[in-house]
């Protein structure tokens, strides 16, 4: 894939990068572990002054970097501006938590002493998704970064200029140099990196392919990995919930990034009694969404960041309906529009078990199964090789908790949409991957778990 930028709602390449040569890479891989020498020395107080600088450099420079992400992959504006923001809010978190999270933890045993000593690891690689440009990197470097540990960013090939501002941004906040360098190459050349022997570690979040792909490159040479893969998260709605916030929610829950997220509802599973209500509730709220220009205040959904992303979904629908589908909206490329644009889509009576109900539609398609009752639903909401959130309607206690401990996922929200939160942990079961990122056992992904016996 070329590294470069091209505006999904044009088409247009507005700018082009060479990849770094090898020689480019064992530079930068001897930069960092030269920086880590020093930085790991630094303490919890330095490295939170340059973290808070980053939340602030985010903060005053929002606008400039919400248009970057909007350019480069298309999201609405006043979306990126909120994740610009998110991104401020995780390197506070960790600047004002890290110290804590790893606070030697003492333990008596017959020793005089003995305790638990959290260490940075060196170099750690970040392969990193176009999807949520600035907020994939910043959940990783924040801890990474504040447990003393220094960054490699590979990032997708389509948000370079979102890789470069990342790594000016940190740069400007005052962290030494070489403490975190984004990388502007193509996936082939992560392999290589992962065998040098200074690396310590990786981290990927994207798609299932990739995240094989890098998990096998690192298992070859023992190093550990994390892996935030995809998903078609579940959202489940029984009689008893509130039917026009679920539909209210569950829009957003599908339509979040131009309906490109990992935990976006993808599959709505609802119980029968209100199915007819949820349905058109939900028709309603997809038909008010304003499709257009992302740069727009009042666009809900911009294209999708690649035409590639727009044939395979394009691809998928047709299959859909030759098994079957029946689609209540949608359903066609917006080929009248300049651009990648996909409408919002619903498509109905699909089998479970055919293959496509057990796909990941990355983009604005709503699948919508009916159910007999709750066994039924967390059957169908389990019958997907994804477990990464899910959503779940109802007002009754019994059936949330049958909700919260038999659905095969890495989250559960109740009456809600599921959100990362720097507080929480986040991460999946089964293909959408394993570790997990936030919260404190994010920070503890990367970092040497020293015992510690002392007579
Ligand atoms: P992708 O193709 O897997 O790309 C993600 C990153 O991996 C990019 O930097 C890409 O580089 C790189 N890459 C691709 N193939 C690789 C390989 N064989 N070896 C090493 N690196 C490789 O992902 P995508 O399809 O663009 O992104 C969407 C996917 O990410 C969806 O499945 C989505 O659900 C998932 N996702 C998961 C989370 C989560 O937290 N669980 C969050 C967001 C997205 P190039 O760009 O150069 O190809």
């Amino acid at each position: 894939m070329a590294i470069a930028t091209i505006n999904p709602a044009t088409g247009e390449t507005l700018r082009s990068f060479e990849s770094l040569s090898d020689a480019d890479v064992k530079n930068a891989i001897s930069l960092a572990d030269k920086a880590f020498e020093d930085y790991r020395k630094t303490s919890f107080e330095q490295r939170a002054e340059w973290m808070h600088k980053a939340a602030d450099i985010l903060e005053a420079d929002k606008a400039n970097f919400a248009e970057l992400m909007t350019l480069e992959m298309g999201k609405p504006f006043k979306s990126a501006m909120a994740e610009v923001g998110k991104c401020a809010v995780v390197c506070r978190y960790y600047a004002d938590n890290a110290a804590k999270f790893l606070a030697d933890v003492l333990v008596e045993t017959d020793a005089s002493k003995s305790f638990v000593k959290y260490q940075p690891l060196g170099i750690i690689l970040a392969v990193m998704p176009w999807n949520f440009p600035f907020w994939q990197v910043f959940r990783f470097v924040a801890p990474a970064l504040m447990a003393g540990n220094v960054g490699l960013l590979k990032h997708a090939s389509n948000v370079p200029q979102c890789a470069l501002a990342i790594e000016k941004i940190i740069q400007t906040a005052g962290f030494p140099q070489g403490v975190f360098q984004s990388l502007l190459i193509g996936s082939d050349k992560v392999a290589n990196i992962i065998s040098d022997d200074r690396v310590k570690a990786a981290t990927l979040t994207g798609s299932e392919g990739a995240g094989a792909s890098l998990a096998a490159a690192a298992g070859k040479h023992l190093k550990k990995t994390v892996l935030e893969l995809g998903g078609s998260d579940p959202f489940i709605v029984l009689a008893s919930a509130d039917i026009e916030a679920a539909a209210v929610t569950g829009t957003t829950a599908r339509m979040l990034n131009n309906g490109q997220s990992c935990i976006a509802a993808k599959r709505f599973i609802v119980e029968e009694p209100v199915a007819d209500k949820f349905e058109k509730l939900l028709l309603e709220q997809f038909q008010a969404l304003r499709i257009g220009d992302p740069m727009q205040e009042d666009t809900n959904i911009g294209p999708l960041a690649t035409h590639d992303i727009l044939k395979e979904l394009d691809q998928q629908v047709q299959k859909s309906i030759s098994g079957g589908a029946k689609v209540l909206m949608g359903g066609k490329p917006l080929l009248n529009m300049k651009g990648n644009y996909y409408p919002p889509t619903i498509l109905t009576d699909i089998s479970p078990d055919s293959a496509t109900a057990k796909e990941e539609f990355f983009g604005p398609v709503a699948m919508l199964f009916r159910v007999k009752n709750i066994d039924e639903a967390i059957k169908i909401a389990n019958n997907t090789p994804f477990g990464l959130g899910a959503s779940a309607w109802t007002t009754d206690t019994t059936q949330q908790q049958r909700l919260i401990s038999e659905i095969e996922a890495g989250a559960v929200f109740i009456n809600g949409l599921v959100k990362s939160d720097p507080r929480l942990p986040f991460g999946g079961i089964k293909l959408s991957g394993y570790g997990r990122e936030l919260s404190i056992q994010g920070i503890h992904e990367f970092v040497n778990v020293k015992t510690v016996w002392m007579k």
